[in-house]
C-alpha cells in the first residue's frame, strides 16, 4: 500500500501525459502510467519516474473500453489501495483531418469515444472509489484534473469531432466539480495551447509560421513540461478554493487581441 499520494494519468506513455507525470513525480506522487499500445514508451516514461524515487507502475488499457477502465481500477486498487488524484490526459486527434461537410460518422465515433465518453465513465469510477476513500480518510485530498484544448472553443471545421469532444469536456468538468464539490473533490480542467507532441507533429511547419507570425502572444511552442507544472499545482493544493477552474496554458492564445 502506498504511503505516498497516488495518482493516475492516462495516455502517459508519451507527450504531454509523460511531462504531466514527471511533474507529479517531482512534487512526491506514486504513479500508475497508462498507455493504449506503446509498451516500450510507457516503460520508457517509467524508468524516468523510477529514477525520481517514487513508486510507478504501467498499466496498458484502452480507456474507450469499460472493461478496461475497470482494469485501469483495479490494478490501482492492487498496486497502491489508493488514488488521490486522476488526470484525464489520453486523447486522440482523428486519424485524418477531414472537413466537416465530409468528416465521417466513424471518425466523430473514435474521437469522441476516446476523449469524451471513456473521461466521463472513468471520471464516475474514480468518483466514486473517491468518495469511499474520503468516508475512510477525511484528511486525505483527491482532485480530478481534465487536459482539454483550446479547441474546446476555437473552430477548426477541418477536425469538428476533435472539437466537439474538448468542448463536451469542458462542461464534463462542471458537472463534476457541481457534484463532488459536497465531499471535497475538487475538479479542473487544463485548456492546452500547440504543445510540441507526436500529435503536433504532423503540423509543426504551419505551426511553426503561424507562431513566428504572432499567433500567441508568447511566441514560442509549449511543452509538455508547462502542462505538467500547471497539474503539479493543482496535485500540490495550491488551488484548493476553486474548482471547476479552466486554467489555459497556452502561451496567451486565448486573449482576445486587437
Ligand atoms: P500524443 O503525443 O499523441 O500522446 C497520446 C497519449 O494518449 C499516448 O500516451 C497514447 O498511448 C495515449 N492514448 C491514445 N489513445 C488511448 C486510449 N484509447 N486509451 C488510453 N490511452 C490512449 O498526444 P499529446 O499531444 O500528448 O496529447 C495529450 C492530450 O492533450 C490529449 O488529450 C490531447 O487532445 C491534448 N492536447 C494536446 C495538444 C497538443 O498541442 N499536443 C493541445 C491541446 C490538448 P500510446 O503511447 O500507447 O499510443
Amino acid at each position: 500500500m502506498s504511503k505516498n499520494k497516488v495518482t493516475i494519468v492516462t495516455g502517459a506513455s508519451r507527450g504531454i501525459g509523460k511531462g504531466i507525470a514527471v511533474s507529479l513525480a517531482q512534487v512526491g506522487y506514486d504513479l500508475i502510467i497508462n498507455y493504449y499500445s506503446n509498451n516500450t514508451s510507457a516503460l520508457e516514461t517509467k524508468n524516468r519516474i523510477d529514477a525520481l524515487g517514487v513508486r510507478c507502475h504501467i498499466v496498458q488499457a484502452d480507456i474507450s473500453i469499460p472493461e478496461d477502465r475497470v482494469k485501469l481500477i483495479e490494478f490501482t486498487k492492487e498496486k497502491f489501495g489508493s488514488c488521490n488524484l486522476l488526470v484525464n490526459n489520453a486523447g486522440v486527434a482523428p486519424s485524418k483531418r477531414s472537413d466537416i461537410l465530409e468528416a465521417t460518422e466513424e471518425s466523430f465515433e473514435r474521437v469522441m469515444n476516446v476523449n469524451l465518453k471513456g473521461p466521463y465513465f472513468l471520471t464516475q469510477l474514480i468518483a466514486n472509489w473517491m468518495i469511499e476513500q474520503k468516508k475512510e480518510a477525511a484528511e486525505d485530498n483527491f482532485r480530478i484534473v481534465n487536459i482539454s484544448s483550446i479547441s474546446a472553443y476555437t473552430s477548426s471545421p477541418g477536425r469538428g469531432e476533435y472539437c466537439v469532444s474538448k468542448a463536451g469536456m469542458s462542461m464534463m468538468t462542471k458537472l463534476y466539480a457541481d457534484r463532488l464539490a459536497e465531499y471535497g473533490i475538487g475538479v479542473y480542467e487544463i485548456r492546452p495551447g500547440i504543445i510540441e507532441t507526436d500529435m503536433t507533429g504532423a503540423v509543426k511547419a504551419k505551426y511553426d509560421k503561424l507562431i513566428a507570425d504572432g499567433l500567441t502572444p508568447i511566441k514560442r511552442w509549449g511543452k509538455p513540461a508547462d502542462v505538467g507544472q500547471a497539474v503539479a499545482a493543482i496535485a500540490d493544493g495550491r488551488l484548493d478554493f476553486s474548482t471547476g477552474q479552466v486554467i489555459d496554458v497556452d502561451g496567451g492564445f486565448h486573449l482576445h487581441r486587437l
